[in-house]
């Protein structure tokens, strides 16, 4: 229901989104399905951001990852704290020698999702290159991103969750050059983004409560996770109207799937409305009548 005191543009609705970072194979083929799944048992939509290439390369890897580096990386959203036990390295090593590109291996997936009445969006072409772009590189991810999207779609993609949480103006100019309805990031408020050059405006829209990842790896148990992310989820509700959680389908949808259930059968018990990040951006832009 609109709340008329919430009216004009630039507000939030009332809403809970749930976000899908699609960016490993395992993730891919593990945990995509037990995700599509739940949701489908909750009658809940999610937004799915997926690699349009691959994971990384060997010469990409070694480029991006280990020798430029040096620039800041959000916590928590590189996955590198998910350890390197042999069968990790195997597959670090088949990625890297023999890269597998995800919408190849996941066209039936990937269009799964989108029957599903879930939103898909992209999360860069080759993953690894995220980690230290030049502008030129930036430039070159999103034409290869959005053009094999829409050969797998035949469709423009709309929304864009970029690797590793990487925003600033460059970013934002290519979001809008592409016309792109959302941006998603880890942070911050959401808000009506005007780049400035006559383009159309897009939504950014920040994740706003504490992964299961996060909580988990820094040794909370699952008991206190869910406690803190339940809690969360209702000051960010009652605070901006918005309350914003992300996965990856490797971590949560393979080791965590459980707990992430009794998450989401949360909200839906607590009767909170979701919704996908384009129907956010909509609501938001018409001033919360969502
Ligand atoms: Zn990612």
């Amino acid at each position: 229901m609109p709340n008329k005191s919430r009216g004009g543009p630039g507000k939030a609705p009332k809403m809970f989104l749930f976000r899908v970072d699609i960016d490993s194979v395992s993730g891919l083929l593990r945990g995509v399905p037990r995700i599509l799944s739940i949701l489908d048992r909750l009658d809940m939509e999610g937004t799915f951001y997926s690699i349009m290439g691959w994971e990384g390369d060997l010469i990409s890897s070694l480029r991006h990852r280990f020798l430029r580096s040096r620039r800041g990386i959000p916590g928590g959203a590189s996955g590198a704290s998910w350890g390197m036990g042999p069968v990790r390295l195997l597959e670090h090593s088949r990625c890297l020698l023999y890269p597998v590109k995800i919408p190849a291996l996941g066209s039936g997936l990937l269009n799964e999702i989108r029957g599903g009445g879930h939103c898909l969006g992209v999360h860069g072409y080759v993953h690894v290159r995220w980690h230290s772009p030049s502008p030129r590189e930036l430039e070159e991810e999103f034409e290869k991103m959005t053009l094999a999207f829409r050969d797998l779609t035949g469709e423009s993609p709309r929304a864009i969750a970029t690797p590793l949480g990487h925003d600033g103006p460059g970013v934002r100019k290519l979001v809008a050059r592409h016309n792109f309805k959302t941006l998603t990031g880890l942070g911050g408020d959401p808000e009506l983004v005007d780049t400035g050059d006559g383009s159309l405006p897009f939504v950014y829209i920040p994740v706003n409560v504490d992964s299961i990842e996060f909580l988990r790896t820094s040794g909370i148990s699952r008991k206190g996770t869910y406690e803190r992310i339940t809690r969360k989820i209702l000051e960010a509700e009652r605070a901006h109207g918005l309350a914003s959680l992300y996965v990856h389908p490797r971590y949560e949808g393979s080791h965590e799937i459980e707990l992430l259930e009794k998450v989401l059968s949360f909200v839906r018990d607590e009767g909170i409305e979701t919704g996908t990040h384009l129907q956010f951006a909509d609501a938001f832009k018409n001033g919360g009548a969502g």
